[in-house]
């Protein structure tokens, strides 16, 4: 069976989330965004795991089902900060755990070393060296992922506090580590050019803090296997067993592509950066340095190389993405939905549509410079605005593209300090 998973999610008890962030809608937007596979999120909080435990059920498989047999893996975030080599570091992990016994040997860990009710995401003081030790202490089956690994300040491989490499993070205990998250900020392809990271497997999720379908599976990983356990899922993570490929978003639609200040509107290609010695030229500050640039700091191969055995990836926007390109107003907007839900209704969700509609089946419920827009992403044709410093890339497309155009020439010919 094909599984279309996304392993980091988030519940309502993470900060910046609302309160119909429930199993229930995650069930149900998974449902329409096509994604058969999602993780709990936030196992460590005690109020969202008494919800897990009353609403989902074991049955032996490592993988937890609902009362309409959606499936869940036991899945948290925790961030830890701390200094070594004289630096400090921020980094975020993942944990997934084969049963809820072992997310309370877990929790009961966590709590000797700090609180857990604050945040979905808690944070500690200990040392990624310590946490991927005792996990495996714990059990050998929990898998410990560095979380988006390029971003700035948590990512391992961040520009601001992290990394500049997974020996240097963890030194000997760096077999521990078999997959990192790319973040929507990088695509595989980027990641391929650092060949530390050929023995390990490039993972992708949405880290949804909302369950739109404009949020939840905009990256994802696909699987093939017989039967859906958590051991089959280990084995795609640590061996590469029965995983397919890798959704992707064009890493330009991440919050971190660009090198750039957000309160100044500033936004650079790392070569442009350069050119500016890295310094902003609106406030004279230096800028948050984004994941391309930081990508070319530790690559140790030039751009269009692919190690042996790499997962291959395909790049699709979300369909509200493609919507608001075409049509303007917002994701949230009565415009965006008007136009989605009769695709949704013909294709049943929305990875359907993206992946398999043919355009004149796509025609008969889309205009037709929608259904073009689809085949275009299918086809990885999208071009994208790149996001920096915490602002959302965006989809160029037709004449919204062209509106956009002429609104940042304005700006420069103003001199509002807006690069492109
Ligand atoms: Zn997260
Ligand atoms: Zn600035």
């Amino acid at each position: 069976m094909r599984i279309i998973a996304d392993l980091h999610i988030h519940s309502k008890y993470a900060r910046a989330t609302s309160k119909a962030l429930d199993l229930e809608n995650l069930e149900k937007y998974a449902r329409i965004k096509g994604v058969n596979l999602l993780g709990t999120g936030d196992f460590t909080h005690p109020k969202w795991i008494e919800e897990i435990k009353a609403n989902l059920s074991e049955d032996g498989t490592g993988i937890l089902k609902s009362k309409n047999s959606f499936p869940f893996v036991l899945q948290t975030e925790i961030a830890l900060v701390y200094t070594q080599g004289g630096k400090g570091r921020r980094i975020h992990y993942l944990l997934y755990a084969p049963s809820l016994e072992v997310v309370k040997q877990i929790n009961e860990f966590l709590l000797s070393k700090g609180r857990v009710d604050y945040d979905g995401r808690p944070i500690f003081g200990f040392s990624s060296i310590e946490l991927v030790e005792k996990m495996h202490a714990l059990s050998s089956e929990i898998e410990v992922i560095p979380a988006h690994a390029w971003t700035p300040w948590f990512g391992i491989f961040g520009s601001e506090s992290g990394f500049d490499s997974l020996k240097e993070c963890f030194q000997e205990k760096v077999k521990l580590i078999h997959s990192i998250e790319t973040g929507m900020s990088s695509d595989p392809e980027m990641n391929w050019r650092i060949s530390e990271l050929d023995n390990i497997t490039l993972t992708s999720n949405s880290d949804l803090h909302s369950f739109w379908p404009w949020r939840m599976g905009r990256e994802a990983n696909v699987f093939e296997m017989k039967e859906l356990s958590y051991k089959n899922i280990l084995a795609a993570i640590r061996e590469r067993k029965g995983f397919t490929e890798t959704i992707e978003v064009d890493p330009g639609y991440g919050k971190y592509h660009f090198d750039g200040h957000r309160n100044c509107k500033v936004s650079m290609s790392p070569a442009e950066s350069g050119k500016v010695n890295k310094i902003c030229p609106a406030c004279r500050r230096e800028m948050t340095i984004g994941v391309l640039n930081r990508v070319e700091q530790l690559a140790d191969r030039k751009e269009g190389f692919t190690p042996a055995g790499a997962i291959p990836f395909k790049r699709l926007m979300p369909l509200s993405e493609l919507i608001v390109a075409l049509n303007g107003g917002t994701l949230y907007s009565k415009k965006n939905w008007a136009a989605y839900n009769p695709i949704l209704e013909k294709f049943g969700n929305e990875f359907n549509a993206l992946l398999n509609a043919s355009e004149e089946e796509l025609a008969k419920v889309a205009d037709e410079k929608l259904a073009a827009a689809i085949i275009a992403n299918r086809e990885g044709k999208i071009e994208v605005k790149p996001g920096y410093d915490g602002v959302y890339g965006e989809p160029a497309l037709g004449k919204v593209a062209e509106e956009k155009k002429e609104e940042i020439k304005v700006k420069q010919q103003k001199g509002l300090g807006e690069f492109f």
